[in-house]
């Protein structure tokens, strides 16, 4: 055997490199596998042994800690086959060599090469020629084996798991809120905190019927959220974080809240570049699936509404709009108008007139797909009235339901997160009545430690000190919210539907949603009126009539008579000085405004009246320019003759510009050009004279 191994390395082997491949497959290989470690490198002894030179050893280990799975992340392998093709290996060496590669397509595309370029292979079992028919075969089982060998391991580990799972059994990592007990059973955690934060994460996404919403929610009314740390030293504390809108998106899309056991929610598979996919399936789908295994924070219909409701808010984003959770602004009905043209659901489009935003619900969807006008335009105020008239008619008998429901519900929420913010402040003084015992029990000579818990202790009044703060300015701004007299207003308007309504403190998200507890959908009609089909939750319906709103032209229009009066008005004054008159006079314009300059200047426009600057053109004056040439002083001269009185100026325009009357005869001769020293400096500061008056 020995002299058949010699016989295979001949002196054309030993001119090339020997490669040694170490692999370990986990780093905890690396690191407790030391031995094996050692026995590869104990191969190079061998190729020394069998006549390479130490120069001659090439040692690829960059692949350590790599799995063997596929060659495609495997630096160092893929070296190795690079190396071989090139015919630079006289030997290639590795512990178990069938390992080198641990997926059959690798290994035999290495044994191929191996065998064309005349490398040998070396293991702890002897060396191999792949150009041999017989070490090939050899080789190729060896990997084989090896590949059955990784297959049998994983499906022994893999069906255990399985086994397990489909028990209901099987460990798993717990989403926050949850515990296992000493029996193994899953808990609720015993952190009370916990437990509320997670509740009222599924009670503020109840009532706000969105993700982000609830994220705001817990913002602002300076709640956290707690977080399980699975790494580092600190590995299962709970950390407290502000909440974050995957966050939110992950407790409310994980079906263990509702008490089910459930695994294989996702398919895995492996792409050919070696990257991975995941693929979310239904319910139908997992490999395990229990419901009620353990105790839950809500039910299962809970947590489909939910998801149905998350899925829905998603489309509102997309392409479908569906009816989406209600928004800031004041479309009453956003979200619930269909077009009766088509069928579309319709959007919003806010408009703004004076200090009110006036919503347009607009048709525009297949619009803008196709490239085709808007299908419809409805302008939103009218429309909002009459559904706002017609809820405060005819929904009399659940009147104080609605309004009971929306009161306590304001109440309740404000409760709830003061019991769960007074829940913080009593944690950090319990942990710093912790730190203050235990400083007290050190032993006063140990001044290391007894330093140390002083330093800590400290630490923890100071963040109780920062609770404590934190809780009563919270409490004040709710309190502020809501006084002994606001309370009282509440209740009285608990009571009374149409006055909610009405009310303008009533913020529109909750108008909005009073609207959704009760109407289904409107559907709108554009003719000679808007027809508006609205479809109440309970099936019963009702049509409106809605008169078109007249145009704002119309209602806008500037009277003939205060036309005339600018027009007139012109003769002797700027734009800026028209509007001083007016509103001292106490006129208004069309739009109800207060005159300024500039809209003075849009009326003249659109008016086609003639400009200051033309009427006073036309009585024959000069500008600056031409008079100054006609005088032959420059123009600064003529600005100083002017304030002097010297010559006779008219404003035209509101940033103080001039045209001249021909000074003729009377004309002022050029050494006059300074009589600022002639006059005295006062008569420099004469200038706010009005000059408009001829
Ligand atoms: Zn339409």
């Amino acid at each position: 055997m020995i002299s058949e191994t010699h016989s295979k390395v001949q002196a054309r082997h030993l001119k090339r490199n020997a490669y040694l491949y170490v692999r370990q497959s986990t780093l905890r290989q690396v690191f407790e596998n030391t031995e094996s470690t050692q026995r590869q490198y104990d191969l190079r002894q061998r190729a020394l042994a069998l006549g390479w030179r130490v120069d001659q050893l090439v040692v690829i280990d960059s692949d350590l800690g790599q799995s063997g799975a596929s060659a495609v992340d495997r630096a160092g392998f893929q070296r190795l086959v690079t190396e071989v093709s090139l015919g630079k290996a006289g030997i290639v060496m590795g512990l178990e060599v069938s390992r080198l590669a641990r997926n059959s397509t690798d290994w035999h595309r290495l044994l191929e090469i191996c065998a064309l370029a005349d490398s040998l292979i070396l293991d702890e079992d002897g060396i191999y020629d792949p150009a041999h028919f017989n070490d090939r075969l050899l080789l190729g089982l060896k990997g084989t084996m090896s590949e059955a060998e990784l297959h049998v391991l994983r499906a022994r580990l893999r069906g255990g798991i399985l086994n397990k799972a489909r028990r209901g059994e099987l460990e798993m990592r717990l989403p926050i809120g949850f515990v296992y007990d000493n029996q193994g059973k899953v808990r609720l955690d015993p952190d009370v905190r916990i437990q509320e934060s997670l509740r009222e994460l599924f009670r503020t996404f109840r009532r706000t019927g969105s993700a982000s919403a609830t994220v705001k929610a817990f913002r602002a009314q300076g709640l956290k959220f707690p977080r399980r740390r699975y790494k580092g030293a600190a590995t299962g504390e709970v950390m407290w974080q502000e909440l974050q809108h995957s966050r939110a998106l992950w407790v409310l899309h994980n079906p263990r809240y509702t008490g089910a056991f459930c695994f294989g929610r996702s398919r895995h598979r492996k792409l050919p570049d070696g990257r991975h996919t995941f693929e979310r399936l239904e319910p139908p789908e997992w490999t395990a699936f229990i419901r009620d295994a353990h105790e839950a924070y809500i039910s299962w219909e809970e947590f489909e509404q939910n998801t149905q409701c998350l899925r829905e808010n998603a489309h509102a984003i997309g392409a479908d709009r569906e009816r989406g959770a209600p928004r800031e602004g004041p479309a009453l009905l956003q979200g619930l108008v269909i077009c009766a043209q088509c069928g579309e659901r319709m959007t919003i489009r806010y408009h703004q007139r004076q200090t009110t935003r006036i919503p347009d619900y607009m048709c525009q969807r297949r619009g803008i797909q196709n490239g085709q006008p808007l299908c419809q335009q409805i302008h939103g105020a009218g429309l909002d009235a009459a559904i706002g008239e017609l809820l405060v008619q005819q929904v009399t008998p659940v009147t104080l339901e609605v309004a009971l429901a929306v009161q306590q519900e304001i109440e309740s929420r404000s409760e709830q997160s003061d019991r769960l913010r007074r829940q913080e402040v009593e944690r950090a003084r319990y942990e710093s009545d912790l730190s203050r015992r235990r400083f007290m029990q050190v032993d006063p000579d140990n001044r290391l430690v007894a330093d140390s818990l002083e330093a800590e202790w400290n630490q923890k009044l100071r963040s109780l000190a920062d609770a404590q703060d934190r809780y009563e300015k919270q409490r004040q701004a709710e309190g502020a919210g809501l006084n002994e007299q606001q309370r009282a207003n509440i209740l009285a308007l608990a009571q009374d539907f149409p006055r909610l309504w009405n009310d303008p403190r009533t913020p529109d998200r909750e108008r909005k949603r009073m609207v959704r507890l009760l109407i289904a959908d409107v559907t709108l009609l554009k003719g000679a009126d808007v027809r508006a089909q609205v479809r109440f939750n309970g099936g019963a319906t009702c049509t409106l009539h809605i008169p078109l709103p007249t145009p704002y032209w119309m209602t806008h229009q500037t009277p003939a008579a205060l036309v005339a009066e600018i027009d007139q008005l012109l003769d002797d004054h700027t734009d800026g000085d028209i509007a001083k008159l007016l509103n001292h006079k106490g006129t208004k314009s069309g739009a109800g405004h207060r005159f300024n300059r500039w809209i003075v200047a849009r009326l003249r426009k659109s008016y086609d009246l003639r400009s200051r600057y033309d009427r006073l053109r036309a009585r024959k004056l000069l500008t600056m320019r031409e008079i100054a040439k006609n005088l032959g002083v420059k123009a600064d001269t003529i600005k100083v003759w002017r304030r002097a009185g010297l010559l006779v100026g008219h404003r035209y325009n509101d940033k103080g510009a001039y045209l001249f009357e021909n000074p003729g005869a009377g004309a002022p001769r050029k050494n006059q050009h300074d009589p600022a020293k002639r006059l005295g400096r006062n008569s420099l500061s004469q200038r706010s004279v009005t000059p408009t008056h001829s």
